[in-house]
């Protein structure tokens, strides 16, 4: 790799929390080149952790896909207690993404046209695609996990990560971030057969419920006056029956959400699938991603 030690980076600034960590721009004085630096702590309850952890860092320096966020190095601090498997952190240096996330891209422009949010689509399918392919489940997508470039790309980050995270945070499930883009056969295993459910439809369930937020502007599943608490989400997504959907949608993008909105895994398009939609492939990749450029940088 060509970040041989985490000595080589130096930190400028914050570019945010999640619920593992912290995220940093850094800076690599040898290629004089920007990166996000992403720090996991793992002193808490991290037995058990470091194992799958460093398993999970070899299938990260893997992949290699434009679709998705390039994960450079990983480092472990390697400071265990004297229990020996938890304690220090373990540190990812990531491709930077000038643009931020697509949550921030929403909170700042509130909604995206279907335009926009067809490129956006195809992007994240690509990437799913791609992942899936290399058996890659990535069970966290969502608008914070979906980040922008200075090219206007959006890519997939967090994969693998968040695989890392999963099984640290004992009662934290209730935390509504990280259940609000699950399929129902995740949060209700018993009821929508989630035994033996196929993990991929779960990354397209969450990628129904983004493109949706992106043309609404807001979390589409639970009305706006509704507390988005655990048992909220859990009705909204196990039993929640009409789909509030913009009059003026397209037929094209009202279909490719109901494809993947789909509670019954079973009967839910397939990646395969929504890459022929003719909402994705009605899309211009040029101008559309000229009008994403105008969204990303116009308030920046
Ligand atoms: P979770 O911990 O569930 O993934 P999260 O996605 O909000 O939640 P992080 O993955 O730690 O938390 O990321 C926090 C924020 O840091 C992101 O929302 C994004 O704004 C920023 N960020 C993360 N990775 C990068 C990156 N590679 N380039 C630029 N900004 C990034
Ligand atoms: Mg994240």
């Amino acid at each position: 790799g060509i970040i041989k030690d985490l000595s080589d980076l130096k930190k400028l600034s914050v570019l945010g929390h999640g619920n593992g960590g912290t995220v940093y721009k850094v800076y690599h004085k040898n290629t004089r080149s920007f990166y996000a630096l992403k720090v996991l702590r793992l002193n808490e309850n991290g037995l058990g952790i470091r194992q799958p952890a460093t398993l999970e860092a070899e299938i990260l320096k893997r992949v290699d896909s434009p679709y998705i966020v390039r994960c450079h190095a990983v480092f472990d601090s390697g400071n265990c207690n004297n229990d020996g498997d938890n304690g220090g952190d373990i540190s990812f240096v990531m491709e930077y993404m000038e643009g931020g996330s697509l949550h921030d891209v929403l909170r700042e422009h509130h909604r995206l046209s279907e335009e926009v949010i067809s490129v956006l689509a195809w992007r994240v399918l690509e990437g799913l695609q791609y992942l899936h392919g290399m058996n890659i489940v990535h069970r966290d997508i969502k608008p914070s996990n979906l980040l922008v470039n200075d090219r206007l790309e959006v890519k997939i980050a967090d994969f693998g990560v968040s695989h890392v995270v999963e099984g640290r945070f004992e009662g934290n499930d209730y935390d509504a971030g990280t259940c609000a883009y699950m399929s129902p056969e995740r949060v209700d295993p018993e009821r929508w057969g989630g035994e033996n459910a196929n993990e991929f439809a779960g990354d397209v369930w969450s990628m129904g419920v983004v493109m949706l937020e992106c043309l609404l502007g807001c979390f589409p599943l639970i009305g706006p006056g509704q507390r988005p608490d655990w048992a909220t989400l859990i009705c909204a997504i196990c039993f929640g029956e009409k789909l509030e959907m913009p009059e003026k949608a397209s037929p094209e993008f009202q279909n490719f959400v109901r494809r993947c909105l789909e509670k019954n895994w079973r009967k839910r398009a397939t990646v395969l699938e929504l890459l022929h939609h003719p909402f994705v492939t009605r899309k211009n990749c040029c101008s559309s991603d000229k009008e994403l450029g105008d969204y990303v940088l116009g308030g920046r």
